[in-house]
């Protein structure tokens, strides 16, 4: 956004100065788009009173804006004298020229500005993409179907389909061989878009459509006649299989003739034919159809949808291989399911039964109903028949060293594994393993922990329970050579109540680039973010701790390299600073403020501790803290935080972040917020 946003800018559509003054009479702003413009606890921005400049920061001339309905657009003037008009609506100006306001999308995509100063009058047009309207009302309409691509599932399984479409139709789906499976309407509202974490109720003027739902039990292979659908990855595996398992089970010597067999509609196919009704692939198109009837309309729609069955008996396995763009604290990562959120890391080389696979992921079993989905490019296929990963664990042995304790589980082959965080203890589940353990060492009493059990809550899934003296810092799992599981617990560092910082090693990481957020006059959201770092370091060393920065300059770090920073350095703590950015369609006047993010358990504290001290010294709004699976806090081995101090956006709050006033007092308010952890933290240890 950065790029695209800056050559805006610098492309000369600006026309300022050189079109007539807008000939309507401006409407009036609607009240609500002025609530909340303007904080008490911020100054004002400066005053700027230059020539007519009309630049428009966003939404990027030429980008496709992802909503129809209203959305936010921002940009100067160049004067806080000048008024300005965007397609007919007033729009305030703020004093140094910047402006923001949430505006219908106009049909046609044209953003016309028309602004005035005195006698000097500017126009702009800014042209963005438009999404087509969606269908008239009234008519009947198929929406998204799923599952649609690739599809596995095993021998027996249901399959779910689901299906938006207007509300009130009768909705079937035919099947291949005729049969109809009625779907049932199960209400659910608008369809989703990025801005519906913001908004109360569905917008006016989107299609009412709702969810429909089927349970197809057992169902046979299905092949879409659209040859572009994806197939599923495992289909050839099976089939490979079931021609193997065939040819072996033929008579050594008569091999020509072999019967036909009889299908169970009665029909008479080929062997090959049977063959492949039965399993992995099969011969010709045969995919269900959603069929559509509102009132006089009837619709039809195949769906895109590959669908193997894979057979009970054959055992599919897979072990997992970094992807490129894997990290110091995770290789391959598992979802609860394929639009789920990242639950599971793991590193490479564990191995995985594989039950199932469906747009782009495998299903891989853990234990009893529970499953992960694993990307499809992330796993390498062992043979077909290759059994589930499994070991026996035989001796649990605790080693402590000086900075942390080592629960070293031995495993005859790598296997998947959870660790479950509570305030003080650690639960790591490994999945595929049952005990043999005799002998649970923990040696002679360490000051950190005060209880360690195993257990096995279920046929396949091995538990370590290790309940901690004090409140959890972090931890590791890593596999070492033998491929023995290690859950590595780290030891607190000591704090003194009275000098919290002294000897705390704090990670400062100022957001971005690449990438980040933009205000209407160009300030860059990584520039606001290092503002504030260069001034929270010194803040930080004056208090006795070593400060480990991930950048000092504008010079882009990677994502990835930003995180491995601050565990290789040792760090005690991860602080991410940022400014935030609504996604298109949200109303930012209603919902700008104050936010900090996190991942871990052990990391909520944090948290709290730095929403609590932004709000009370900047008095924004508390859109409160979330947990959010963000690269900067999933490290498990220290406590991480991401703030979102303010939106660069809004006028004031962009005109704030170049202050330096203002960069101090949110330096301090970050300062507060690390001292006031370490203290409870301190209390904790005594
Ligand atoms: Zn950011």
């Amino acid at each position: 956004m950065r790029n695209s946003a800056l050559a805006i800018l610098l492309a000369g559509t600006l026309l300022a100065g050189c079109a007539p003054a807008p000939p309507a009479g401006p409407v009036p702003t609607p009240p609500m788009e002025r609530v909340e413009l303007r904080r008490p606890d911020l100054p004002d921005p400066p005053a700027v009173d230059g020539p007519l400049q009309l630049s428009v920061a966003y939404p990027p001339a030429g980008a496709q804006v992802a909503v129809r309905d209203s959305n936010f657009i921002f940009g100067a003037t160049g004067s806080g004298q000048a008024t300005l008009a965007i397609n007919g609506a007033t729009v305030p100006v703020a004093p140094n020229g910047a402006f923001l306001a949430f505006l219908p999308v106009p049909p046609d995509g044209v953003y016309r500005l028309q602004a005035t100063r005195g006698t000097e009058a500017g126009a702009l047009e800014h042209r963005v993409q438009v999404s087509p309207p969606a269908a008239p009302p009234g008519r009947a309409t198929i929406g998204s179907t799923t599952p649609t691509g690739a599809l596995a599932v095993r021998e027996g399984e249901t399959v779910e389909v689901r299906v938006r479409a207007t509300s009130g139709a009768q909705v079937h789906l035919v099947l291949p061989d005729g049969s109809r499976v009625p779907l049932v309407e199960s209400g659910a509202g608008a369809e989703a878009d990025p801005g519906d974490d913001f908004r109360p109720a569905s917008p006016a003027g989107r299609p009412v459509t709702v969810l429909y739902r089927a349970l197809v039990p057992s169902p046979d292979p299905w092949v879409a006649a659209d040859t572009t659908v994806a197939r599923p990855r495992l289909a050839p595996l099976v089939e490979r299989w079931r021609t193997e398992r065939a040819r072996l089970a033929q008579p050594a010597v008569e091999t020509a003739a072999v019967a036909p067999v009889r299908g169970s509609e009665g029909r008479v196919l080929s062997p090959r034919a049977e063959l492949l009704r039965q399993g992995g692939v099969a011969l010709a198109p045969t995919a269900p159809r959603i069929e559509l009837i509102a009132g006089i309309d009837t619709v039809r729609r195949p769906l895109r949808l590959n669908l193997a069955v894979l057979p009970r008996e054959l055992p599919l396995a897979g072990v997992a291989v970094a992807p490129a763009n894997a990290t110091a604290d995770w290789e391959v990562r598992g979802r609860i399911d394929v639009e789920g959120p990242f639950h599971y890391f793991w590193p490479a080389g564990t191995r995985f039964q594989i039950t199932g696979e469906r747009a782009g992921f495998y299903r891989v079993q853990l234990a009893g109903d529970l499953s992960a989905w694993v990307p499809v490019g992330d796993v390498r296929l062992l043979a077909p028949g290759t059994p589930p990963p499994a070991s026996a664990i035989n001796a649990v042995r605790f080693n402590a060293q000086s900075d942390y304790i080592d629960v070293r589980v031995p495993l005859s082959e790598r296997l998947p594994f959870r660790v479950e965080e509570t305030e003080s203890s650690l639960t790591l589940d490994v999945f595929g393993a049952i005990s043999h353990v005799n002998f649970f060492q923990y040696g002679t009493l360490d000051p950190l922990i005060r209880r360690a059990v195993w257990s096995q809550p279920f046929d396949s899934v091995f538990r370590v329970h290790v309940e901690l003296q004090q409140p959890v810092w972090g931890y590791d799992v890593v596999f070492d050579q033998a491929n023995a599981l290690i859950l590595r617990i780290r030891r607190p560092p000591m704090i003194d109540p009275e000098q919290p910082l002294r000897g705390i090693r704090v990670a400062v990481d100022p957001g971005h680039p690449p990438g980040g957020a933009m205000g209407p006059t160009g300030l860059q959201e990584a520039e606001a973010n290092l503002g504030v770092a260069l001034r929270l370091r010194p803040l930080l060393e004056a208090a006795g701790a070593h400060v480990i920065m991930t950048r000092t300059d504008p010079t882009a770090v990677d994502l990835g390299a930003r995180p491995a920073m601050a565990v290789d350095s040792g760090a005690h703590v991860l602080l991410s600073l940022h400014n935030n950015a609504f996604p298109d369609g949200v109303n930012p006047f209603t919902n700008n403020g104050t936010s900090v993010y996190y991942f871990h358990p052990h990391s909520v504290d944090l948290a709290q501790r730095f929403q609590a001290e932004l709000l009370a010294e900047l008095q924004l709004r508390d859109i409160g803290i979330g947990r959010a699976d963000l690269a900067l806090v999933r490290p498990t081995w220290l406590p991480a935080a991401l703030t979102e101090t303010m939106y660069l956006m809004v006028p004031q709050q962009e005109a704030a972040l170049r202050d330096p006033v203002v960069q101090e007092r949110i330096a301090r308010a970050h300062l507060r917020a690390l001292e006031r952890f370490l203290v409870a933290r301190a209390a904790a240890q005594r």
